[in-house]
């Protein structure tokens, strides 16, 4: 019989999968490295129970201790397997960006689960580093994991995912791209294949909002880069010491748009469901063109599963939200698509401007239609309420049909974008766009802006 003893020993040993569709303007072969085939979807598997049995070897982690870490949620995966396993207690801290679905998988797995916010500095002690590093202090027979200074990370993948490469390439591979967080895969698998050929070119993926690209090639940490994204699980606001910068030939930074719809593409034209940062990868892997020629050998590693983003980038109103769809933008109707469900606002020509100002401020909107019984009649914006009210600081009593300007422009909903662009001016902030059933939309400059980026 052929079996494994437990859960733990099915990690590793993951398939490298051809690319075909995504990848047909390379001229190269491009294989991913598939690591959602690990027991815990991801490949964080590999390096969370390395970090275990080193920490047990070293008598740092006994018999009956809390493991304690500040992850995205797929090491916290991958420890919690282990902690099942070896009879330990698991307590994951995790920032409020991530997926609400890692949250729960890791509830599923046993493990207690502290979200921290994004927003805050890493020194911050709300921040999930120092709330993981507080936990440790204060809970008896713990152990901080911290994976991003651990060495055991790069380890593992030094000793398994580079390996493992290798040899399924048979020594051709001539490329690694792989996304960069922890830099622990980077850094291990980057390290074993260049030992192996000096010649293989490793490239990492880093986001925008993110301190590696700039780092890696001026050698300045610089703070300005540091913003906050939507892509998840790679870029970082520290220098973790698993990033070994020495290497990495080079970074290629990749936006969250193109990350998101690059995901979706993976599953819809690959057949492979898979993480953000897959999505980022291939595309990164895209910008990379001009590097690979016709015999090269391309691995991309792709770190974890889909179905931990199924409320995000394989959600169309997410994606819709966050202008990452890419909708068909030419006529009208398209710009007011993503207030279609709410009604127009408007204010009565009798109504007082200070009725119109809380609308507008209730509404957070910066102009408005006016309308009597026989349709519209007038218009205000913020420009024209702002010099009626230096004028006079009255006013605010007065009817608004005082200080109304001239109408909105009335179009067609089939009106080309072009058609309606001319028509919002200084003068002029909005268009109407008729609806069916009499109904109207507005559009502003700000719908424009946003269907087009
Ligand atoms: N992608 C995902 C989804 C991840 O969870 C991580 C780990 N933060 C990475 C990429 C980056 O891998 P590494 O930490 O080894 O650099």
């Amino acid at each position: 019989m052929e079996y494994a003893k437990n859960i733990l020993e099915t990690i590793g040993n993951t398939p490298l999968v051809k690319l075909n569709k995504l990848t047909a303007e390379l001229p190269c072969l491009v294989l991913a490295k598939y690591e959602t085939f690990n027991p815990g979807n991801s490949v964080k598997d590999r390096m969370a129970l390395q970090m275990v049995v080193d920490a047990e070897d070293a008598g740092v982690l006994k018999p009956g201790g809390t493991i304690i870490e500040g992850t995205s949620g797929n090491t916290g995966m991958g420890l919690a397997l282990a902690a099942v396993i070896k009879g330990y207690k698991m307590i994951c801290v995790i920032s409020d960006k991530q997926s609400k679905e890692k949250v729960d998988i890791l509830k599923a797995m046993g493990s207690e689960v502290y979200v921290c916010p994004t927003d805050v500095s890493p020194e911050d002690p709300r921040s999930y580093y120092s709330t993981a590093r507080r936990l440790a202090q204060e809970i008896p027979n713990s152990w901080y994991v911290n994976q991003y200074d651990n060495p055991s990370n790069t380890k593992a993948h030094y000793i398994s995912t580079g390996p493992e490469i290798w040899e399924q390439t048979k020594g051709k591979v001539t490329h690694f791209v792989v996304g960069v967080g922890t830099g622990g895969t980077i850094s291990g698998v980057g390290s074993f294949l260049k030992e192996q050929n000096s010649n293989v070119k490793v490239w990492g993926i880093d986001t925008y909002g993110s301190v590696f690209k700039k780092y890696h090639e001026t050698g300045i940490f610089d703070e300005n880069e540091i913003y906050p994204y939507i892509t998840e699980g790679i870029g970082e606001d520290i220098l973790p010491k698993n990033v070994n910068f020495d290497v990495i030939d080079g970074f290629t930074k990749v936006t969250d748009k193109d990350a998101a719809i690059y995901t979706q593409r993976l599953a819809k034209e690959e057949g492979m469901f898979l993480g953000n940062s897959a999505g980022a990868a291939v595309k990164g892997l895209l910008q990379l063109k001009e590097h690979f020629s016709k015999d090269d050998v391309v691995v991309v590693l792709f770190h974890d599963h889909g179905s931990r983003y199924v409320g995000k980038m394989f959600n169309d109103d997410w994606m819709r939200n966050r202008g990452f769809l890419e909708d068909k933008v030419t006529k009208a109707l398209d710009l007011a698509k993503s207030h279609e469900d709410l009604p127009l606002v408007t204010v009565k020509t009798e109504e007082l401007v200070m009725h119109a100002i809380e609308r507008m401020k209730n509404n957070n909107i910066s102009q408005i239609p006016v309308e009597d019984v026989n349709g519209f009649v007038g218009s205000v914006d913020e420009a024209i309420l702002f010099r009626a009210i230096m004028e006079d600081g009255e006013i605010t009593s007065r009817p608004i049909k005082e200080v109304m300007q001239k109408p909105f422009p009335i179009v067609d909903r089939n009106t080309s974008i072009d058609e309606v662009a001319k028509l919002i001016n200084r003068d002029n902030q909005a268009v109407l766009v008729g609806l069916d059933d009499e109904k109207y939309q507005i559009i502003t400059k700000y719908d424009i802006i946003s269907a087009l980026h």
